[in-house]
């Protein structure tokens, strides 16, 4: 038992108030002129974490990035790393390295030179240079290759120079920003698990820019979902997906339904939400925040809705009844939008789970809809 906590904590360095954080960063902010690009964001990580800062274009994460990287000074706050104060160190002496959107690599320079290219102002004699190329080639397994020039590689191998380049160094921390943007769909996925073992395998700490929610879910130890400059939810990806806090998340990851109610009744065990626009009520667990009179909004993912042509008459559970008004095959799932009687739309996904063209629920056919109360998502704003 002690030991599968110690594992859990091994792990789960953050859930470990004896752990030191390697990176903190305390009330960071960045204005240009009246504009707050960033304001007052602590954030902790530690070491061996593969963090992910995600949010919609425009909300800061690229700049929070760069002003780890020290490109960019801070307006407000400072950031230490294993307990130095980065504000007066530059760039090149911070133990950071950062591997940019566009990859940024030399056309006329080979592959091999590309990736030394760090290390040739460091004084090395050519053949420890060289011995370091080839390992950082290897650990992309692109080892053979350092001879092409980047124009006779896939983009797939294009972005491995670029990670090589940034791990030669050695650096204790790597800010990746977009890192898979530039591939395509498949070999983004492919590259996403490459990523993670590489991590694993290095040990370093990796923060990763993403605007992409599901690379960031795919990917990370723990997300930080950033909204106009500010972090609004930190979390593992489980964490951040079935216990947003907020609209803006619950609506960032995935799908969901966003209901609008008030506490009618809180018993310590279930809640009872009033909900206008559905115009029935709805349960949800008490879990000892909320009173009688609160207004809250609720969340309740698709995939717990269950969406059938006869009632489930389950006590304790939501019941809705409408009528498909949009519906989207999508091969694994189909996407039902239900009209309910009050007119709000519902979203439940069904799983696809027999192969038939004969969808079993239709449009226009009358359907009943529940979730568990353990289902319904109070959020705090
Ligand atoms: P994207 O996903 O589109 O790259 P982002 O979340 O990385 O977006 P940032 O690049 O950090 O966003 O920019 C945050 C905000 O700061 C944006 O509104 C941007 O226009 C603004 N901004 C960034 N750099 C500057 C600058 N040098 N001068 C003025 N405004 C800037």
């Amino acid at each position: 038992m002690i030991t599968s906590q110690r594992q859990n904590l091994a792990d789960r360095p953050w859930l470990d108030a004896a752990a030191r954080p390697q990176i903190v960063l305390e009330g960071i902010g960045k204005n240009y002129g009246d504009f707050k690009a960033v304001g007052g964001v602590d954030l902790s990580i530690h070491k061996g974490e593969m963090f992910a800062l995600v949010g919609a274009s425009g909300c800061g994460k690229t700049t929070l990035l760069r002003m780890l990287a020290g490109f960019v000074t801070p307006t407000t706050g400072r950031i230490t790393i294993d307990g130095v104060d980065m504000t007066d160190v530059p760039p090149y002496e911070r133990p950071v390295n950062m591997m940019f959107q566009s990859y940024a690599l030399f056309p006329h320079m080979s592959v091999a030179d590309n990736v030394g290219y760090g290390i040739k102002r460091d004084g090395l004699d050519r053949a420890t240079r060289t011995r370091r190329i080839d390992e950082a080639l290897e650990m992309v397994q692109l080892g053979g290759l350092g001879q092409r020039k980047p124009h006779q590689l896939s983009g797939g191998q294009r972005q491995r120079v670029a990670l090589a380049r940034a791990l030669i160094k050695r650096p204790k921390v790597l800010l990746l920003d977009e890192p898979l943007s530039a591939l395509d769909k498949k070999l983004r996925e492919s590259t996403q698990f490459e990523l993670m073992d590489l991590q694993a395998e290095v040990g370093i700490t990796f923060i990763v820019v993403t605007h992409d929610q599901d690379e960031a879910m795919a990917l990370s130890s723990r997300i930080a979902v950033m909204d106009r400059g500010s972090v609004v939810q930190v979390g593992t990806p489980a964490e951040v997906y079935e216990f947003p806090k907020t609209r803006f998340v619950a609506d960032f990851f995935g799908t969901a339904n966003l209901i609008e109610g008030t506490v009618a009744a809180a018993d310590g065990r279930q809640l009872t939400v009033t909900a206008p626009e559905l115009g029935c009520n709805l349960l949800a667990e008490d879990c000892g925040k909320h009173r009688p009179g609160d207004a809250v909004w609720m969340a309740v993912r698709p995939e717990k809705i269950r969406l059938g042509k006869t009632a489930d008459e389950t006590l304790g559970r939501n019941h809705l009844k409408g009528v498909v008004w949009e519906l989207g095959y999508l091969g694994n799932r189909s996407v039902y939008q239900v009209k309910t009687s009050s007119g709000k739309i519902v979203t439940a996904f069904a799983q696809n789970e027999r192969r038939t063209l004969d969808w079993r629920i239709d449009w226009s056919d009358e359907v009943y809809l529940s979730w568990d109360a353990q289902a319904s998502v109070l959020l705090e704003s």
